[in-house]
């Protein structure tokens, strides 16, 4: 028996990327026990098979742009849904503490007295760095990790410290950036990053429909417009970025040390 998971609370559970099988052994059996999931847009399919047989699945679709809910109103389902007794999973893309209004939703559950606990994922730079064989971090050349959000309301313009941003020794994240790839590119240039800083755009990391452009920081806005997908995807900006080596070119020096006999 697990008891950490009363009727009539709630867990905020990192659903990961999108690939179910990057889902934590604990968010698989959460999703097992609840009574009611309550997921968005970003969770992948297979994540939400591992919920039971009979379990009330509820979609609070919320994707930038489009016809969504507002975050009050998914406060008051989960607490709703928690107060008539139900085991409830707010199911969350990636990590819910990382863009995710996971906050919002502690409080809520807290005002109700409803208890409430978060399993953590894995976030989507994790992914992206993972699909483009680089790592975020890099020893010497990028010692900072930088999560930002790039998401402005409608109209306004991104208040973002672009001098803190342009560190060359950092690898830069940006969320909910696609559509403003150009303004971010040409703030960081104007703040001083190198306009050959190299860049990737990833969308639906970890997904079978993942797609990956590799660019640099000068050629991002025409990069970003040759982007047709409607995915999730992510920016990763800095040295660190350029640091693949495919695995076939790895190999070669190898081969070549071999004598020849
Ligand atoms: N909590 C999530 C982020 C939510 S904000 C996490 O930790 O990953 C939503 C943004 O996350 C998207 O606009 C996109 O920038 C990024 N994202 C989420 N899933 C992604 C995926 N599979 N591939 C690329 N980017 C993704």
């Amino acid at each position: 028996m697990h008891e950490d998971f009363p009727n009539g609370s709630v867990w905020l559970v990192g659903a990961g990327p999108g690939d179910p099988e990057l889902l934590t052994r604990k968010a698989a059996r959460l999703i097992g026990m609840a009574d009611v999931v309550l997921y968005d847009a970003l969770v992948g399919e297979g994540v939400l098979d591992l919920a039971r047989v009979g379990a009330q699945l509820v979609y609070v679709g919320k994707r930038s742009g489009r016809h969504s809910r507002d975050q009050g109103s998914i406060d008051q389902l989960i607490v709703e849904a928690a107060l008539t007794g139900a085991r409830v999973v707010r199911l969350k893309g990636g990590d819910p503490s990382i863009f995710g209004r996971s906050a919002e939703e502690m409080t809520a559950c807290r005002a109700a007295g409803v208890r409430v606990q978060v399993c953590p994922g894995i976030t989507a730079a994790s992914a992206a760095a993972a699909s483009l064989g680089v790592s975020l971090t890099l020893r010497g050349m990028a010692r900072r990790l930088t999560f930002v959000t790039a998401h402005a309301r409608a109209g306004e313009a991104l208040a973002m410290d672009w001098a803190a941003l342009a560190d060359p020794g950092a690898t830069l994240a940006v969320y909910m950036g696609k559509a403003a790839a150009p303004e971010v590119a040409t703030q960081l240039i104007g703040a001083g990053m190198a306009p050959d800083t190299p860049v990737a755009v990833i969308e639906n990391a970890s997904l079978p429909n993942e797609t990956t452009v590799t660019t640099r920081l000068d050629l991002l806005p025409l990069a970003a417009k040759g982007l047709r997908g409607d995915g999730p995807a992510l920016l990763l900006i800095g040295q660190a970025v350029g640091q693949d080596v495919p695995a076939t070119a790895q190999a070669q020096p190898i081969a070549t040390a071999v004598p020849a006999r």
